[in-house]
């Protein structure tokens, strides 16, 4: 398989180069040249086991690398999972509740992090480089990517926190982990000030080949890659527990990285009748499925601070089949989205309609009623993020047409929006009070450039570069 750019770049990758280059050089993101149409082996895969599928899987896309290569990276990617089945899909009154929270940070995120550490590892040790793995974080995917780094040979992963600003179960999953290679840094200032620290960074080309620094963001193919496996996998589990011939998703969007990849796995011939994008308030993206105009507005915190974003940076590889391949097109629409903050996508305000992406919102308020709902009726636990979706997928049920809800967090993780809607401390994981007592890990510096740059030279080239 070849990768090419959403924006027409020049040269065709591997696999291997694409997962190294994470963004493209021409500032678009990197897709598979072609999709595989895999619609004469549904049948087949759908008596596999969760590891061997994503093997069959990821061998289409990944096919310069070794096949035994390939295997150990997934099996061990699996077994980081505590349940067999990695993402077990579980009825709840009519509704599927996909879990993908099984990993180590009880978060979706794990699902792709626990793969492409052992995948950044792999390919450092066939190239013999090094990485330094570069990040900001509001909270959670910090946890999931120090995770799939700790430990690894040859790779460092430095994440920045706004000090006092992520909640105290984020701050320990963080900052407990004793790994030489994991250097936590906490900022004073705000998540903003973090990212900015880090683009500017990044930006700096001198600084950023120095230190060899390299980011696990979710616009990084092979995220996309192992999420793609679970929609496989649950709709499979579905069909044959229900009959159905095909079934629908709800996947609670922010990023818009775990909906794009159950976009793909429909693109490939998974029969998805539709895929429901669920936004909470901050919700550009079910506002711009609605009226085909994609604009910027101002983040609003909430109850699912994973899904608090307005610029979902996964959206521009969507736009790319939208425009049928076109990269012009795709540069116009992101060269006046840049500019005006604003792109029509369709004309006179009319929807994108499109054959399988719907969208819906949900707000606190909603949250809320949803997880406190599912408590009373079901027993079953919801996280803020999983209720927005859940909220969603009710009001949007085809007779017929089996729903499959993504759970994107486990409710330990959110023990304040459990509380506020039940009224109770229901929401606990043995893995988290594990963590209260831990000595706790990080350097604190303040919110500038040089600081960090400064720290960062120093662990990386040494004392010798301050
Ligand atoms: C990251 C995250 C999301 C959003 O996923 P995207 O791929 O960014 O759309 C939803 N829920 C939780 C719990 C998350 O951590």
């Amino acid at each position: 398989m070849e990768y090419i750019s959403t924006r027409g770049g020049d040269r065709r990758l591997r696999f291997r180069e694409a997962v190294l280059t994470g963004q493209a050089r021409d500032g678009g993101l990197l897709l598979p040249a072609e999709t595989p149409d895999v619609r004469g082996r549904l049948r087949e895969w759908s008596r596999l086991a969760y590891r061997d599928l994503a093997f069959e899987i990821m061998r289409l896309y990944a096919d310069d690398l070794p096949a035994a290569t390939l295997r150990a990276l997934v099996e061990g990617g699996c077994a980081a999972f505590r349940q067999p089945e990695v993402a077990p899909v579980v009825p709840v009154d009519g509704l599927h509740v996909l879990e993908l929270f099984h990993g180590p940070t009880l978060a979706f995120k794990d699902v792709a992090l626990q793969f492409m550490g052992r995948l950044l590892e792999e390919l450092l040790a066939e190239g013999g480089g090094e990485l330094n793995i570069l990040a900001a974080t509001s909270g959670d995917t910090g946890s999931a990517a120090i995770e799939g780094v700790r430990g690894r040979r040859r790779m460092r992963i430095f994440v920045l926190h706004p000090r006092g600003r992520v909640s105290r179960i984020q701050m320990l999953q963080m900052t407990t982990v004793a790994d030489d290679n994991v250097h936590n840094l906490a900022v004073d200032g705000t998540f903003d000030d973090c990212q900015e620290i880090v683009k500017s960074l990044f930006a700096d080309l001198a600084f950023r080949d120095r230190c060899r620094l390299g980011a696990v963001n979710s616009i990084n193919w092979a995220r996309l890659l192992a999420q793609m496996v679970y929609y496989f996998h649950a709709a499979f589990r579905v069909m044959e527990r229900t009959g159905a011939g095909r079934v629908d998703f709800c996947v609670p969007t922010g990023n818009f990285g775990n909906v794009l990849a159950g976009y793909l796995a429909w693109r490939m011939g998974l029969p998805v009748g539709r895929l429901l994008l669920a936004t909470n308030a901050n919700d550009i993206l079910a506002r711009c499925l609605a009226d085909g105009r994609y604009r910027r507005g101002a983040v609003v915190p909430t109850l699912s601070p994973s899904m608090d974003i307005q610029v979902a940076s996964n959206f521009e590889r969507y736009l790319h089949y939208r425009a049928g391949g076109d990269p012009a097109r795709v540069q116009e629409w992101m060269e006046r989205f840049r500019r005006e903050g604003e792109v029509a996508l369709t004309a006179g305000g009319a929807p994108l309609d499109d054959p399988v992406l719907r969208g819906g919102s949900a707000d606190d308020e909603a949250i809320l009623a949803t997880i406190r709902a599912w408590w009373e009726r079901h027993r079953y636990l919801l996280d803020p993020h999983t209720a927005a979706g859940v909220h969603v997928a009710e009001r949007n049920l085809e007779p017929g047409v089996p729903m499959i809800c993504l759970a994107t967090a486990h409710p330990a993780k959110f023990p304040e929006a459990v509380r506020r809607a039940t009224g109770a401390d229901l929401a606990r994981h043995p893995l988290l009070d594990a963590l209260e007592g831990r000595p706790v890990r990080a350097v604190r510096l303040p919110a500038s450039r040089e600081a960090v740059a400064g720290h960062l030279a120093r662990v990386i080239v040494g004392p010798q570069a301050a």
